[in-house]
């Protein structure tokens, strides 16, 4: 009988780990990869929709077509559960059994329990999120009537970017006067003492400056604790008007996620080994934002980004292949990359180890980086056909052979 593999999630991780799959499983193995979505987007440039520098279907690629020349099945469907026991995943029009099963759903925003943070607040995971806040705001900044009182929530890189993007659109629709006259303000609120926490002191730095010159308002080691429909209030007491919030303030694991029965860290992302598999169960798999990997027993600190994704599906396919011909499994082990940020479309900032660097042409970069990445993806079912004719090498091997970026 032939063996599935159902991969839930086409995001980085999803998508990652069944291009690799198709290209080192024999061709009797079924590769199934669902997913809400119709498309594979690329997040890390959603904030030049906010600015409406692109529209969505720019960083949109239909997941019916880089997966269907691919031969790997599409379902266009919500998984409600997966059932590891009988091992079978339930979606609202059917059920799939499986052999193996790769978990890649990634994260929903973390509101903290914060009172009224879910329902007045946008949301900033995906194309539709940065959509509807462009919209909503050229609509609040063309009303002249009508205070415009911004408030970003969360220092991080999507608080520090989505920022970055609201002053150009303040300024670009010639709205740069009304910036703290009384009318329009940008506020962020972020819970730590410095933005941008994971990264160089000197990045830290240069971002907090950079916003200020700009115009933005930064409180930092301050939380949210209430949320209503045109205020914020702060742990201090302090409370903000707010016309638009916008939450970048953390991410939690799906609810997909936190009811499987399978072992997790105190914080509820899914645990699995080195070798990425659950410690309980060898056929259940898991790469990108859910996974907490556990080395020895010991949590790998590891940041939530889309490189990380795509260096862990690859380990996961070939860990599957390996598996199902009965060989030696190899462990992840994470790989240092640049981390990029952009301040608006004329300055970002370059971070690789204690190095940082800033200028324009970091924008400029990250927009290569994107483009490559969706080129990619829409040329990988070609160079599948010549993959399959070099046995043992998966699609991000060759790649990475191909280009240092
Ligand atoms: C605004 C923003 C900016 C970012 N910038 C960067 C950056 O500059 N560099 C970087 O490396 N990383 C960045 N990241 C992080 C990066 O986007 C994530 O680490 C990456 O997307 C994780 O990949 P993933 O495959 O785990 O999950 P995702 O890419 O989130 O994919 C999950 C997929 O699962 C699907 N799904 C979820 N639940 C279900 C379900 N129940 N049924 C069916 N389908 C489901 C979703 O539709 C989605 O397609 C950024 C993130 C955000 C939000």
């Amino acid at each position: 009988m032939h063996k599935n593999v159902i991969i839930i999630g086409g995001g980085f991780g999803g998508l990652e780990t069944a291009l690799s799959l198709k290209n080192l499983l024999p061709s009797s193995v079924r590769i199934t990869l669902v997913d809400r979505s119709e498309y594979h987007a690329f997040i890390p440039s959603i904030h030049n929709i906010v600015s409406g520098d692109i529209q969505a279907r720019d960083i949109q690629i239909p997941l019916e077509l880089v997966l269907g020349v691919a031969g790997i099945e599409f379902v266009h469907d919500e998984v409600i559960s997966a059932d590891v026991s009988d091992k079978k995943v339930v979606m609202s029009s059917q059920v799939l059994d499986y052999d193996y099963l790769v978990l890649s759903s990634g994260g929903e925003n973390n509101f903290y329990g914060v009172q009224g943070a879910e329902t007045f607040s946008y949301g900033f995971r995906s194309p539709e999120d940065a959509e509807r806040i462009h919209a909503d705001l050229c609509s609040l900044l063309e009303d002249r009537n009508r205070k415009c009182s911004l408030v970003i929530a969360g220092g991080g890189p999507e608080g520090v970017e989505v920022a970055g993007e609201l002053l150009d659109v303040i300024r670009g629709r010639g709205y740069g006067h009304e910036l703290n006259e009384g009318r329009i303000s940008l506020q962020l609120i972020h819970g730590q003492n410095n933005l941008l926490p994971s990264f160089p002191v000197k990045a830290q730095e240069f971002a907090r400056e950079h916003l200020l010159q700009k115009g933005v308002t930064i409180a930092t080691g301050h939380r949210i604790v209430e949320v209503q429909q045109n205020a914020v209030t702060l742990d201090s007491g302090m409370k903000y008007d707010m016309s638009m919030l916008i939450w970048t303030g953390g991410i939690q694991p799906n609810r997909l996620i936190r009811e499987l029965p399978l072992k997790k860290a105190p914080n509820g992302w899914l645990k699995v080994t080195e070798q990425l598999h659950s410690p309980d169960d060898d056929s259940v798999y898991g790469v990108g934002d859910i996974v907490s990997i556990y080395i020895h027993d010991q949590p790998l600190a590891l940041a939530r980004l889309a490189y990380h994704a795509l260096d862990q599906a690859v380990t996961a396919a070939m860990n599957i292949n390996s598996h199902l011909r009965g060989r030696r499994q190899v462990g992840y082990a994470p790989k240092d990359r640049p981390q990029l940020v952009s301040l608006g479309k004329e300055m970002g900032i370059y971070a690789r180890k204690d190095a940082v660097l800033s200028g324009q042409w970091v924008v400029l970069l990250k927009k290569a980086v994107q483009a490559r990445h969706l080129m990619t993806y829409l040329s990988k079912p070609g160079l599948s056909a010549i993959m399959s004719k070099i046995p043992g090498m998966s699609f991000g091997q060759f790649l990475r052979m191909l280009s240092p970026l």
